[in-house]
C-alpha cells in the first residue's frame, strides 16, 4: 500500500476530476482512494508516501492498436525502388519482414524496444496485433515475456492470413485459440488478454474466414482485423464478394461488440450503419495512415453515429503522445474545419480507449478512481497559463512533451523514476538488438 501525492491530479473521473494537491491512494495494484495529500496522509499516516513534488499525474496511456513486431524495420533500406502504393508497402516491407522473423530472440527483442520506448512516452497497456511467419507456435508467448519483464499490460493476437498459404494459415489460428484459452486462465490475468487477429480483407479467403469464425465462437473473444485500410482492400473485397470490406466480413460473423475494426479509412455511410448495428468498435491511427498515403478515416461521421472509436499507433510509433497531437490536427486539416476533431480526440484517447481495454481486462484503465489499475504517469510540467479539468487537454496537446514525463507507475509499481526505467536496462536491450537486428537484416 502507498500514497502517491503531492502532485496536479487529472482524474477523468466525474466525481472528482481535478485536485491541485492531488494523491491517490494504491494497494495490489488498484486505486482505493483519491483525494487531496494532506487529508489522504492524515487518514494513513503509515503508509508509504511517494513524493511526486508538484508534478502533472495522469492515467498512462492506452494504445488501442500496435505491431510489436515491426521493430527491425528501423533504418532498414528493404532495397530498389520505393514502394508507390499501399499494396507494395506491405508486399515489399511488412511482409518480408514477418516471414523472416524467425527465431525467440528476434520477436523478444522486436517487442522489448518498443515497450520501452512506449513506456517512457506514457504508454502503460497496448493491444498488439503480431505476425512472424518464419515462427507461430509459440510466438505469442514470448510477447507475453516482454510485456511481463517491462511491467506493460497487453491484449495479444496473431494475425491470420492466407499470404503464406492455407498450412500457415491453419498454424496461425492455432496460435490464435491456444493463446486465447492460456490468458483466460492465467495467473497474469491483470497484465495479459488476448483477442483473436486476422490480417485483413485481402488476404483471407472464405474458407479460412469461416474457420476463424468457427474457432471464435467457441471462445467469445473477438477479433482484432485491418478493414479497408487501403482501397486495395475494398477492390478485392467487391471481386471476391460482390460486397465492401465491412459487409464481407458482417457475413462471416467478424464483426460485433467485442471486435476491433482497425482504420475503416474506405468505409462508405452503409458500413459505417452495419457497425453500429454490430456495436463493433473502431480505432484511429492518423501518423500510420498519412505516411501509408491511404486517406483519412471519416472520424467525424463515425463519431456521430455513436460508435466507440479509440486511438492507435498501428507501429509507426509506440507514442500515443505523437498519436494524439496528429489526432487532434489532422480532421481540421481534412475536413477544412478548424472546429472539429479536437473534442473527439480527447475522448478518443481517454474515454473511447478506456472503454475498449475494458472488454479485456477486469478493472477499469485509462481514468484514476476507486478500483481502476493504478497506472499512473507523471510530467514535469509547470504550466504557464492556469490549469483545470476543463482545459487540461489544452496543456496536453500544446504543452505535454514527451521529455517531461518523469515517472511511470503500473499496477503500483514505479516502473520508470526520474526517466529511469527500473526493471530493465534500456542500454543494455537496445545494445542487444542492434546486434540482433545486423544479422536479421543480412537475412533479408
Ligand atoms: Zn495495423
Amino acid at each position: 500500500m502507498k500514497i502517491i501525492g503531492n502532485c496536479t491530479l487529472i482524474t477523468l473521473n466525474k466525481f472528482i476530476p481535478f485536485v491541485s494537491d492531488g494523491a491517490v491512494l494504491e494497494d495490489e495494484g488498484l486505486i482505493v482512494e483519491v483525494g487531496e495529500t494532506k487529508v489522504l496522509r492524515e487518514l494513513y499516516p503509515h503508509v508509504e508516501f511517494l513524493n511526486m513534488n508538484g508534478k502533472i499525474v495522469l492515467a498512462g496511456f492506452l494504445n488501442a492498436h500496435m505491431h510489436l513486431y515491426s521493430t527491425f524495420a528501423r533504418g532498414f533500406g528493404f532495397g530498389g525502388a520505393s514502394p508507390r502504393n499501399f499494396l507494395e508497402i506491405l508486399k515489399n516491407i511488412w511482409w518480408k519482414l514477418d516471414k523472416n522473423l524467425t527465431t525467440e530472440e528476434e520477436i523478444y527483442f522486436s517487442a522489448l524496444v518498443p515497450l520501452i520506448e512506449g513506456i517512457k512516452s506514457g504508454t502503460t497497456s497496448i493491444i498488439d496485433h503480431h505476425a512472424s511467419f518464419g515462427l507461430i507456435d509459440g510466438s505469442l508467448d514470448i510477447l507475453e515475456n516482454a510485456l511481463l519483464k517491462t511491467g506493460v499490460r497487453g491484449v495479444l493476437a496473431y494475425e491470420v492470413s492466407d499470404r503464406w498459404g492455407s498450412d500457415l494459415a491453419q498454424k496461425s489460428i492455432a496460435e490464435n485459440v491456444r493463446f486465447i484459452k492460456k490468458a483466460k486462465n492465467s495467473p497474469n490475468k491483470n497484465f495479459i488478454s488476448a483477442s483473436f487477429g486476422l490480417h485483413a480483407s485481402l488476404t483471407l479467403s472464405d474458407k479460412t474466414l469461416d474457420s476463424c469464425a468457427e474457432n471464435e465462437n467457441k471462445l467469445g473473444s473477438g477479433f482484432h482485423v485491418h478493414v479497408a485500410e487501403g482501397i486495395e482492400d475494398v477492390d478485392d473485397s467487391m471481386k471476391k464478394s460482390g460486397k465492401r470490406v465491412l459487409e464481407r466480413l458482417n457475413d462471416f460473423g467478424i464483426l460485433g461488440d467485442k471486435t476491433l475494426a482497425i482504420h475503416c479509412v474506405h468505409v462508405n455511410d452503409k458500413e459505417i450503419h452495419l457497425l453500429k448495428e454490430t456495436n463493433t468498435m473502431v480505432v484511429y491511427n492518423p501518423e500510420s495512415n498519412m505516411n501509408n498515403a491511404v486517406g483519412v478515416p471519416p472520424t467525424i461521421e463515425i463519431d456521430n453515429e455513436g460508435i466507440t472509436i479509440g486511438l492507435g499507433t498501428d507501429g509507426y510509433t509506440p507514442s500515443m503522445l505523437e498519436s494524439i497531437k496528429v489526432a487532434y490536427i489532422l480532421p481540421k486539416f481534412n475536413y477544412h474545419d478548424p472546429r472539429v476533431g479536437g473534442d473527439l480526440a480527447k475522448r478518443m484517447l481517454f474515454e473511447n480507449n478506456s472503454k475498449i481495454f475494458s472488454n479485456f481486462f477486469e478493472h477499469p484503465l485509462g481514468i484514476i478512481k476507486k478500483g481502476s489499475y493504478a497506472d499512473l504517469v507523471a510530467f514535469d510540467y509547470y504550466p504557464p497559463t492556469p490549469i483545470n479539468e476543463d482545459n487540461f487537454f489544452g496543456h496536453l496537446i500544446f504543452g505535454l512533451r514527451e521529455n517531461s514525463l518523469n515517472t511511470v507507475i503500473i499496477n503500483g509499481d514505479v516502473v520508470m523514476k526520474n526517466h529511469e526505467l527500473q526493471k530493465i536496462d534500456e542500454k543494455e536491450v537496445m545494445s542487444k538488438a542492434r546486434e540482433i537486428a545486423k544479422k536479421f537484416w543480412e537475412k533479408m
